[in-house]
Order: C-alpha cells, then sequence, then structure tokens
C-alpha cells in the first residue's frame, strides 16, 4: 500500500478521505504525524490554495500528498466569503459569528437573490514538483435561508438549503450530505480520475 500524505489535521477529512483512497490501495496519513504544521494559505483562489498546502507537505515529507479547500461563495456578495469563509467574522472557525455576519450581509435580499454553493477542490500532488497534478473540484448549490435549521453538520450548514430539498445541509445525515456535498463530488470526481490515470500509467512512484 502506497502512502500519501494529507496536507490537513482534521479528523473528519482523515477518516472520509482515508476510507475512500483505501480502495486504491492508498493509506492517507495526516500531515502532524510527520512534525508538518499548516502552509500559509497566501493564494488568490482555492485551488491556488490548496496547491500551496500540498506542495508545502510533500515538500516536508517526500510523499505525494493531498490537499482540500473549501468554501461558501454566495451569488448576491459576489463570491464571498469564499476563501474567507472560516474566518468571515473575524475569528477562525467562530461558526455562530460567521453565521450571523451572513444572515446580516443579505438581510435585504429577497430569496430569488439568495443563491449560494459550497465549493470543493481537491489537489494530488505526486511530489513537490509534479507539473501536472490531479484536480479535482465540486460544486453544490443551493441558496441561504433566513433563519438557521438543524443542528447537525458544522460550519453554514444550518443556513444551507440545497437545491431539490426541504431540509438544510444541518438537517441531513452523514451518508447523505457525503453524497451530495461539494466534498463527496471532489472526492468521487478524484477517484474517477485516479482510477483513469491508472489505465495509463502508474500514478504515484
Ligand atoms: P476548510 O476548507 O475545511 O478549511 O473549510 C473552510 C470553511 O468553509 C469552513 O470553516 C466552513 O466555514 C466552510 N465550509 C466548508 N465546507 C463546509 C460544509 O460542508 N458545510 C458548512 N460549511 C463548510
Amino acid at each position: 500500500m502506497r502512502s500519501v500524505v494529507l496536507a490537513s489535521g482534521n479528523r473528519g477529512k482523515l477518516a472520509e478521505f482515508g476510507a475512500m483512497l483505501a480502495a486504491l490501495d492508498l493509506d492517507v496519513l495526516p500531515q502532524t504525524r510527520f512534525g508538518v504544521t499548516d502552509a500559509a494559505e497566501t493564494g488568490l483562489t482555492f485551488i491556488e490554495n490548496a496547491l500551496i498546502k500540498a506542495r508545502h507537505a510533500a515538500r516536508a515529507t517526500g510523499l505525494a500528498a493531498l490537499a482540500d479547500d473549501s468554501g461558501l461563495c454566495v451569488d448576491a456578495l459576489a463570491g464571498a466569503p469564499g476563501l474567507y469563509s472560516a474566518r468571515y467574522a473575524g475569528r477562525h472557525g467562530d461558526d455562530a459569528a460567521n453565521n450571523a455576519r451572513l444572515l446580516a450581509e443579505l438581510a435585504s435580499m429577497p430569496d430569488d437573490r439568495r443563491g449560494a454553493y459550497f465549493y470543493c477542490c481537491l489537489v494530488l500532488l505526486r511530489h513537490a514538483e509534479d507539473p501536472s497534478p490531479l484536480i479535482a473540484e465540486g460544486r453544490w448549490y443551493g441558496r441561504v435561508l433566513r433563519a438557521p435549521r438543524g443542528a447537525g453538520g458544522f460550519g453554514y450548514d444550518p443556513l444551507f438549503l440545497p437545491e431539490g430539498l426541504t431540509v438544510s445541509a444541518a438537517q441531513l445525515d452523514d451518508a447523505s450530505k457525503n453524497r451530495l456535498s461539494h466534498r463527496g463530488l471532489a472526492l468521487q470526481a478524484l477517484l474517477q480520475r485516479l482510477r483513469d490515470e491508472r489505465l495509463h500509467h502508474a500514478i504515484l512512484p
């Protein structure tokens, strides 16, 4: 089994990515196991930030590296909070404050102008100098509710009404969310890319 370092210390992501990539005989290890600290996310797009994180982890460990970057993009706010989703209200990871700011920004918006999508990009670098990383994206479309609904999930889930559903993302069970979500879609796309590439040549050294 080949090892891939995950450029994140998040346990939830490790479990989710690890379970999916085990099917391809890849063992996903958190960067914290190698003493790798977080890279500065200085990019202006999700893809740039995922590349920065993956390259940092690949360089530090000598292994292939997987990184993700995600956030909520609101049409009426020109894509905000976007890259800054985790710290929209100032403090990193303050979900309640972030949700309160989002509601305030959209207070005057009618339902038909509350469109938004979650975005996730996944990057797999075979090594730190890999010139052609595998990049997979996922988008989950919906709209921003006027008040939170549900107690599950995290982040903006209680305010996100997925297209075609009558419940918020915070009211979905884990399996349903993983199937529909931006992260789930990006993972499925990455797996497909890995399978396709393997038909032609070994993906990892
Ligand atoms: P990260 O890429 O995991 O750091 O996510 C950045 C931020 O985007 C999170 O802190 C959340 O605010 C938001 N976010 C990303 N994915 C989700 C999701 O599935 N549900 C709710 N919020 C999310």
